[in-house]
């Protein structure tokens, strides 16, 4: 599952892999070139690339456990929601 996040600088759109160990500008805005989390950025850029293998790893777990024709069904409405709940930020 690719992230999606914006920029605070110039406010565009981009996905995480973007910003990750592989990309161009690791800990950049791909846009802008501002750099994200100044005093982490090194630690950030390894959290982005972390994020989004759990995220795949996470909906491949999950795929497979629907696979195996288990005999209950995942209540998808409430895992939904408690992962909304963890990932939303602070207000
Ligand atoms: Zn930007």
């Amino acid at each position: 599952m690719k992230i999606q996040a914006k920029c605070d600088t110039c406010q565009r759109d981009f996905l995480l892999g973007q910003i990750g160990p592989e990309s161009d500008a690791p800990g950049r805005c791909p846009f802008c070139g501002a750099r994200f989390s100044r005093h982490y950025n090194s630690q950030l850029i390894e959290a982005v690339e972390n994020a989004e293998k759990a995220s795949a790893y996470f909906l491949n777990a999950l795929e497979k456990v629907r696979s195996m024709e288990t005999g209950f069904q995942i209540d998808e409405e409430k895992l939904a929601g408690a992962v909304m709940k963890h990932i939303k930020a602070p207000s």
